[in-house]
């Protein structure tokens, strides 16, 4: 069958997760269907949205190569009542996907891992959508890249889908070139009728407003407008509204009158969670040793984690072979800058210490007080691992007799790893932030 064909070639075009996900739920309404209007039915608006925004026009220029006609593509959602008469469609429905497009489905609250470095932003994300408009608005979330913004972002648009309001997502650049656009076009009023006719406005990256006038006086007005009409209003930003160069005085303070939460980068236990449910939601099985290694080793970028991920199952489907460490260790490879010649002692004591608390000094020292003692061995366990100095070196580093003590060193610091596996996990978070700080140099 023709539709069979098409989606055959969609899979080529397409990531197998996206096929996976949404692509193969869409069913074909073969009955209300003709050679120019194609009609696919998904089970719910978002998947609907998704699929839409996403492969209408891949699908209708497939469907051009198979049958020598563009048709329209149509996408809706199917009524759970009746199945394949001609009302499956919620007439209302292909317009309502269009305002609402480009949310990502798969970022919800439930997708989502709140950890001590999120809670506040996860929070405050969740009364946004399930408590009544005015407590947080604006809400600004901001931090790094990968932290998960536009995820909260999206799972706040989704979370008002749901209840069926008007949900406009752009990111700051996007607004912008829309603005330009009905600005060339003389048509700014239906620029002016689009924004303002939503229920939720979700601006991401507004740091991308920076230096564009124009622009910032059109979102004041939108803005302005949204907020008296009491509609929800959630920004992001990579840094907190004062920090932000370029962007006029008066939005800061109008961003500063609501709700400002940032996200920091998620704490090891965070991120061990995280790439459990990536591999829960992906169906894909890693032992919590290859989990830890993930954590570890990679830094806080949760979308370069996630890629790391897909990417080793994809590569061990490949060759048909498990996920083991040893896999991993070798596909990671690539990814763990080795970095050793940058890598001095010191760097590793000023690490060591600052992380424990403790003063360079104090670590050099003599002193022998157990979290010293314990101290000093992690910066030996670190230097053989992240430098070329050999045992005399580190010795005399210590000003020890000789190597003899600095093996002892090590070989406690083997022990105690052994019998406390977390100590083991911190060396390595260690490992990996000397490693990045070493880097950037
Ligand atoms: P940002 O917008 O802050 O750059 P994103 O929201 O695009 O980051 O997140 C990058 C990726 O990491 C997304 O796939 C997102 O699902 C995932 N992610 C980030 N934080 C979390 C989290 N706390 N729980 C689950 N997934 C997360
Ligand atoms: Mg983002």
């Amino acid at each position: 069958m023709l539709f069979d064909t098409i989606l055959q070639k969609l899979r080529r075009e397409v990531q197998e997760n996206d096929y996976n996900r949404y692509i193969k739920q869409i069913v074909f309404n073969a009955k209300d269907s003709r050679s120019d209007l194609i009609i696919l039915e998904l089970p719910n608006p978002l998947v609907a949205n998704w699929v839409k925004s996403r492969f209408a026009t891949t699908l209708a220029h497939l469907y051009e190569q198979e049958t020598g006609i563009r048709p329209q593509i149509v996408v809706g959602v199917k009524n759970r009542s009746s199945t394949t008469s001609s009302t499956t469609l919620h007439t209302s429905m292909p317009t309502k996907t269009t305002k609402s497009t480009l949310l990502n489905p798969a970022f919800t609250f439930d997708s989502f891992v709140s950890g001590s470095s999120n809670k506040l932003a996860f929070n405050a994300a969740l009364s946004v959508a399930f408590k009544s408009t005015g407590t947080y608005n604006p809400f600004f979330i901001y931090g790094g890249v990968g932290l998960g913004k536009t995820h909260l972002l999206h799972a706040i648009g989704n979370a008002f889908i749901a209840k069926n309001a008007q949900v406009i997502y752009a990111t700051s650049e996007h607004f912008l070139n829309d603005f330009t656009y009905h600005l060339r076009n003389k048509t700014i009023d239906r620029f002016t009728e689009k924004y303002r006719g939503c229920d939720l406005l979700l601006i991401d990256d507004v740091q991308f407003f920076s230096n564009k006038t124009e622009t910032q006086e059109a979102f004041f007005h939108t803005f302005n407008e949204l907020i008296a009409q009491n509609k929800q209003i959630v920004l992001s930003a990579d840094k907190h509204p004062k920090q932000i160069i370029g962007l006029e005085e008066r939005l800061k303070s109008r961003f500063e009158a609501g709700l400002i939460a940032d996200i920091q980068p998620p704490e090891l236990e965070t991120k061990i969670a995280i790439i459990n449910k990536k591999c829960e939601i992906d169906g894909i099985r890693l032992d919590s040793d290859v989990v830890e290694y993930i954590a570890t080793t990679m830094n806080e970028n949760i979308r370069e984690i996630e890629g790391i991920i897909i990417k080793l199952n994809a590569y061990s489907k490949m060759i048909g072979q498990e996920i083991t460490m040893e896999f991993t260790k070798s596909a990671l490879k690539e990814h763990i800058k080795e970095s050793r010649q940058h890598i001095s002692i010191e760097t590793i004591v000023e690490t060591v210490a600052r992380e424990l608390g403790l003063k360079p000094s104090e670590i050099r020292s003599k002193l022998r007080s157990t979290n010293i003692v314990n101290a000093r061995r992690m910066v030996i366990a670190l230097a053989r691992n992240l430098t070329p100095n050999s045992m005399p070196m580190i010795a005399s580093f210590f000003g020890m007799k000789d190597h003899t003590a600095v093996s002892h060193a090590f070989k406690k610091m083997n022990e105690q790893i052994e019998s406390d596996p977390s100590l083991g996990l911190r060396l390595k978070e260690m490992e990996n932030k000397i490693r990045l700080s070493s880097e950037k140099v």
